[in-house]
């Protein structure tokens, strides 16, 4: 699979339709120039839909529109205002890469997939989506719904990463990277789904699969297991208390119905993401610095968010 062909007349009539692909309008696509504004909405959309993250980014962006506001609001303030997006672990990340580019760069976001690279949590797919957007880079960045489109569209078959860049690459040498990735991100959203929607999709008279009649060739990855009960749900509870303030483990234990084993899963996992740490009396908090940064660069003495936040059903990871 590694030395699949990329056909040339497929390509260029998977690309001539996703040209007339009417975009989505998203509150992420009003600001596609700016780096940072791209950073944050890609770091959102890695692991929580679209639908969720318009509600969210807009409130975000509006507090946070720069690294540097986002670095000297603090970790808590930033965990708070993630609220219902889960994963909490990106926002951490997030927080940390701000410092850094606050540091390094004077507090301009870096546009360059190889700078962005170095940031944590940054990993190809969210650099070459900045680096497309406001670098120039020509070419598409690979996530879910970027694979099934180009495994079923253009390719007809299943394909190693380096092959569905090629065929992404491909795609848009012609230039207009950026409108063609969003397009076919829609074309992914909307109707390319896990069950494809073909007679309603704006690709079907191009499509590979569809005009050469082939077997789905996509291969779904492994579902998400149930939330209820599982560490993703008690690292969610401990967090959203410990953001109300600093807890003795006993509390916790209570919190997680005893279950000692559990808990200890979820501290540990917290602690080794940054988002929770022992405070060397016995009690656990959420951090006042990040690590590996110096100190006196943050100020994340307030606390005073609203409690009773909407952390509570939310997933953490
Ligand atoms: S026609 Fe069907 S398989 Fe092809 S891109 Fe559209 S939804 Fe996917």
């Amino acid at each position: 699979m590694g030395s699949l062909e990329v056909d040339t007349d497929v390509t260029r009539a998977v690309r001539s339709a996703l040209a007339h692909v009417e975009l989505r309008k998203l509150p992420w696509r009003e600001r596609p120039c700016e780096p940072w504004a791209v950073l944050v909405a890609e770091t959102m959309l890695i692991q929580t839909q679209a639908p969720r993250v318009a509600e969210v980014y807009p409130h975000f962006l509006a507090r946070f529109g720069t690294p540097a506001a986002l670095w000297s609001a603090g970790l808590v303030a930033v965990l708070e205002a993630w609220s219902g997006l889960g994963y909490y672990r990106r926002a951490e990340r997030l927080w940390r890469g701000a410092g850094i580019i606050v540091e390094r760069w004077g507090g301009e976001c870096p546009r360059e997939e190889a700078m962005l690279r170095t940031l944590p949590g940054v990993g190809r797919y969210v650099a070459r989506a900045v680096a497309v957007q406001c670098g120039g880079l020509q070419g598409v960045p690979i996530d879910t719904n970027a694979r099934r489109v180009l495994v079923r569209a253009v390719l007809g078959a299943p394909a190693t990463e380096r092959v569905l860049e090629r065929a992404g690459s491909a795609l848009v040498e012609g230039g207009d990277a950026d409108r063609l990735t969003q397009a076919i991100f829609d074309v992914g959203a909307q109707w390319c789904r896990a069950r494809p929607r073909c007679s309603e999709c704006p690709l079907e008279g191009s499509c590979r699969m569809c005009r050469e009649g082939l077997a789905d060739p996509w291969r779904p990855g492994r579902p998400q297991g149930a939330y209820e009960g599982s560490l993703r749900q008690v690292r969610a509870r401990v967090l959203r208390v410990l953001l109300r303030g600093a807890r003795g483990i006993a509390d916790l234990e209570e919190l997680v119905g005893g279950d000692a084993e559990l808990l200890w899963q979820a501290l540990d996992g917290l602690r080794s993401d940054g988002l929770v740490e022992d405070d060397g009396h016995g009690s656990w908090r959420v951090p006042q610095r990040p690590r590996g940064l110096p100190e006196g660069k943050s100020d994340c003495g307030d606390r005073n968010f609203p409690l009773g936040s909407a952390l509570d059903q939310e997933q953490v990871s």
